[in-house]
C-alpha cells in the first residue's frame, strides 16, 4: 500500500480549517470541528469501537497547537482542552473531506453494503 505523508500542515484561521498538502500532491482543507469530531482517542471513541466514528463536538473548537508525533502522526491541542488524540497520517488521509475522497468512500460503503445484502 502506498504511504502518503503530509508535506504541509497549515492552519487557516479565517476559514476555520486546516490545510493538508500530501506527498502525492493531493490537498484538502479539514474543518477544525470535523477533525475534533474524528478524534481517535479512546475517551472520545469508547474502548469497544473498531473504527473511528464522527462524534460532533458540543462546541466549535480551534487547534491551539499542532505537534508532530514521531514521523507518522500529529497531535492537536484543542481549544476545549482536549489533547489526547493522535491522528496518524494514514487516518487523516482516510478521512480526507474533499469531494473526490468522499465520493470514493461513498462508493466503497455502497459496495460493502451490497455484499451484506447478497
Ligand atoms: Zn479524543
Ligand atoms: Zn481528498
Amino acid at each position: 500500500m502506498e504511504e502518503f505523508l503530509p508535506t504541509e500542515i497549515r492552519r487557516l484561521p479565517e476559514s476555520g480549517r486546516l490545510r493538508i498538502v500530501w506527498s502525492d500532491g493531493h490537498r484538502a482543507e479539514y474543518d477544525y470541528d470535523y477533525l475534533r469530531g474524528y478524534c481517535p482517542c479512546a475517551s472520545c471513541q469508547g474502548h469497544h469501537s473498531l473504527s473511528v466514528e464522527f462524534k460532533a463536538p458540543p462546541a466549535s473548537v480551534t487547534p491551539l497547537a499542532i505537534e508532530p508525533v514521531g514521523n507518522y502522526a500529529v497531535a492537536f491541542q484543542w481549544s476545549d482542552a482536549h489533547a489526547t488524540g493522535i491522528y496518524r497520517f494514514d487516518f487523516l488521509r482516510q478521512i480526507c473531506p474533499c469531494q473526490e475522497c468522499s465520493d470514493a468512500r461513498r462508493e466503497s460503503a455502497a459496495e460493502s453494503s451490497n455484499e451484506e445484502n447478497s
